[in-house]
């Protein structure tokens, strides 16, 4: 029942918005109350592969494969890459799950730690020589770029991170991971190793069934501009980070 209700959205999906990454630049003004809850429902969606290719970056030259899903609950077709270094299988892999930035990540930001995270994981990842990294379009914690924009711009009064997004009508944040979950079972990898600072993935990957058998932090160095949501961040969404 499940799988033929997946298997419609897909295409409208897909025949709506198309394969590229429009959810950059999406807003989304409509309150809605999903959050970790929603991988215990999401998680029978498999995740379909759309392409399969090659990345060169500074760190090394990663296999880079495109994933799509329906997300029953949202009515929204999914996107996520999925970039992997060497062979995952032969020991519990390192993973980061990262949340597209492109403030952080494109634009340089010093307002949150994103690019710095990314950059610590793949960093990580080639010293290895293996691992994985899941990269969710989930701009501003799945807001959209113009509602974190706005929420920006009320924090620049002094509310802060959590608080801007309340004032906008909007939950602090709208991700689940359930679709790096369903990455993960197509590749076959139910153990890993996880980068990351937030328990909320680890809670979303043991209930998916991926099993974290060490958590490694993944901070990366801090500066002034981005003090303030950091500590919000450690006092507000327990997130694991030394900064005082
Ligand atoms: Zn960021």
């Amino acid at each position: 029942m499940r799988a033929s209700q997946a298997s419609v959205v897909v295409e409208r999906g897909m025949q709506g918005r198309g394969l590229n990454g429009s959810d950059m630049t999406q807003d989304r003004p409509v309150k809605r109350n999903h959050r970790i809850k929603m991988v215990q429902t999401t998680v029978q969606s498999s995740a379909v592969r759309v392409a399969s290719t090659r990345l060169p970056t500074t760190f090394g030259v990663f296999d880079m494969i495109g994933f799509e899903r329906a997300n029953v609950d949202r009515e929204e077709t999914e996107s996520a890459l999925l970039l992997r270094l060497g062979d995952p299988t032969n020991r519990p892999p390192l993973l980061r799950i990262h949340s597209q930035c492109l403030t952080g990540e494109v634009l340089g930001s010093l307002r949150c730690d994103c690019r710095g995270q990314l950059e610590v994981a793949m960093s990580a990842i080639a010293d290895e020589g293996s691992g994985l990294v899941i990269y969710e379009y989930q701009e501003g914690r799945g807001i959209g770029l113009m509602a974190k924009l706005r929420a920006y711009a009320l924090q620049d009064k002094g509310l802060d991170t959590i608080e801007a997004n309340h004032a906008l009508g909007l939950d602090p944040d709208y991700r689940d991971f359930s679709l790096a979950v369903a990455i993960l079972h197509d590749i076959k990898v139910d153990r890993v190793r996880l980068m990351s600072n937030n328990p909320e993935k680890v809670e979303a990957l043991t209930q998916g069934g991926i099993e974290v058998i060490k958590l490694i932090p993944c901070e990366a160095p801090s500066n002034p501009y981005a003090l303030s949501y950091l500590r919000t961040k450690k006092k507000k969404m327990r997130h694991s980070l030394t900064i005082m």
